[in-house]
């Protein structure tokens, strides 16, 4: 027995041994990201791009449904093309401009003297969200007026993504006025709906492909740094380096219908109701072992305390709790594994009146570790003993699977690093999974080297005015957004690779 004991307790102190190494050991930069030094680029009044900022808003380019804007209603769209040549004369002499068959989306090539080195292509939108109808009063200012007040510019389109768009025009009509001439060509492609379809972007990359073109890298929106960020509470920088799929499945439980008063037991309701229980009580797997979350949990852990960070030293032994602390939280759960969100229902067309047909709309944020097939999978077996389920794909869902995973060992992600440092004073920084979709997705069709950034830091109030009441950026976030996008401009060309 005393032996027995001896020994056991001579395990829990191995145990606790590896432990601890492992807790010590890990954590830190990811591994592999060049360090680069920033270049300055010609200066931009925070002022001036603020104003003009400040006039992008003002052209209403809202896009509600597929197709828009209708013909006829093109106006606000050739309105801030024709204030872009206005506004920016250098870059627009400097750089050719090309709309893109079959939109609005445009596309300019400002030609390197280089041809031997892979194009820059740096993308923005000029679409944006509605404003609910009625919330126009909860706004500081009204929401197209783009006042500027209290050192933020207001309106809709101020993070998403007029801020990324002006910034990018200032960075390059600076380099334009300073006589920059690049050796790598720069692509700017501006889609015109990717609140949407991204139809436009999608025509663009394609019309890219066409040409046999292959960025070096390919940036869009998608992340910054967050000045309070949720994992760590600190400042942190996020390069997103990959975005997730999505997915729209429909799922039908039939029945014999009929009249309310002799119900059956286990109607196609009931049924339909089984199989959605079975689907929010077996969330599909999460896994923490691959880029971008390993890193980001690599990362994270050294601004934590010594708890947390042994789980994620350890998560052979510690996975579990994890997993359950990342799903406690909405957007925690959605970085770590494929989402299930049922949306739309639809039974009988009256009270007393049984169900023929009662049908649910899910919807799948697909996560990198997983394939549409795969989600699909889940969903069959889940539901295949419940009895009269189909499942299939509803109809003019815009399926598309997660994207690659780009690298961060390269130069393009050196620089972003790099840029995301400055502007978070020293911050950490980590790649990133980007939850919702951007029109970067397309671009992995001609680059293996696709990152969502915006040189900008944002607080978590700024965040809540994403796609909501009072989107607002600081002027000082419009004088980083031009620095930013000049540095990764002339990083970028200095870089051979
Ligand atoms: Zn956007």
């Amino acid at each position: 027995m005393k032996n027995i004991l001896l020994g056991i307790g001579g395990l829990v102190v191995l145990l606790i041994i590896v432990l601890v190494t492992r807790t010590f050991l890990y954590g830190g930069a990811p591994e592999g990201v060049q360090s680069v030094d920033l270049p300055d680029p010609p200066a931009v009044s925070a002022e001036t791009a603020a104003q003009h900022l400040s006039e992008a808003i003002q052209f209403r380019t809202i896009t509600v449904a597929p197709g828009d804007p209708r013909p006829g209603q093109e106006g606000p769209w050739l309105d801030l093309q024709a204030w872009l040549e206005e506004t920016y004369p250098a870059f627009h002499a400097a750089a050719g401009k090309e709309t893109v068959p079959g939109g609005l989306t445009l596309l300019y090539t400002w030609q390197g003297s280089d041809p031997s080195l892979k194009p820059l292509l740096l993308m923005a939108h000029q679409d944006v969200v509605p404003v609910n109808i009625g919330t126009e009063g909860d706004w500081d200012a009204p929401p197209f007026s783009g006042e500027i007040k209290n050192g933020y510019v207001y309106g809709r389109g101020a993070i998403d993504d007029k801020g990324s768009l002006i910034g990018i025009m200032e960075a390059l009509d600076a380099l334009a006025r300073d006589g920059f001439e690049p050796r790598r060509t720069i692509l700017v492609q501006l889609g015109h709906n990717e609140e949407i379809s991204g139809s436009g972007a999608q025509a663009g990359i394609q019309l890219l492909q066409d040409r046999g073109v292959e960025p070096v890298m390919a940036l869009d929106e998608g992340f910054m740094v967050l000045e309070t960020n949720p994992l760590t509470g600190g400042t942190l920088g996020f390069i997103g380096i990959a975005e997730k799929g999505y997915l729209t499945l429909k799922i039908t439980a039939k029945g014999e219908g009929g009249h309310s008063s002799q119900p059956p037991h286990n109607s196609a309701t009931v049924r339909l109701s089984r199989a959605l229980v079975a689907l929010d009580e077996n969330q599909l797997e999460a896994d923490f072992s691959k880029p971008p979350i390993s890193d980001m949990m690599r990362v994270v852990s050294m601004e934590m305390g010594f708890v947390p960070r042994m789980a994620m030293a350890n998560q052979w032994l510690f996975g579990g709790m994890l997993d359950s602390q990342f799903s406690a939280t909405p957007a925690g759960n959605a970085m770590i594994r494929t989402t299930t969100a049922p949306t739309m229902l639809s039974g009988s067309a009256k009270e007393n009146v049984l169900a023929q047909r009662a049908m649910a709309i899910v919807n799948f944020r697909i996560h990198p570790n997983n394939t549409p097939e795969q989600v699909m999978q889940h969903v069959r077996d889940l539901t295949d003993d419940i009895g009269g389920i189909e499942v299939s794909e509803a109809e003019g869902s815009i399926g598309s699977e997660a994207s690659p995973v780009s690298a961060i060992d390269n130069r393009a992600y050196g620089v972003l690093n790099a840029v995301a440092g400055e502007v978070g004073r020293g911050a950490p920084v980590t790649p990133a999974l980007v939850l919702g979709a951007t029109d970067s997705r397309y671009a992995a069709a001609i680059t293996d080297d696709v990152y969502r950034f915006m040189p900008a830091i944002m607080t978590e109030e700024d965040i809540t005015g994403f796609h909501g009441t009072n989107e607002r950026i600081t002027v000082e976030n419009m004088g980083r957004l031009a620095r930013g996008y000049g540095q990764i401009v002339l990083a970028m060309d200095a870089g051979e690779e």
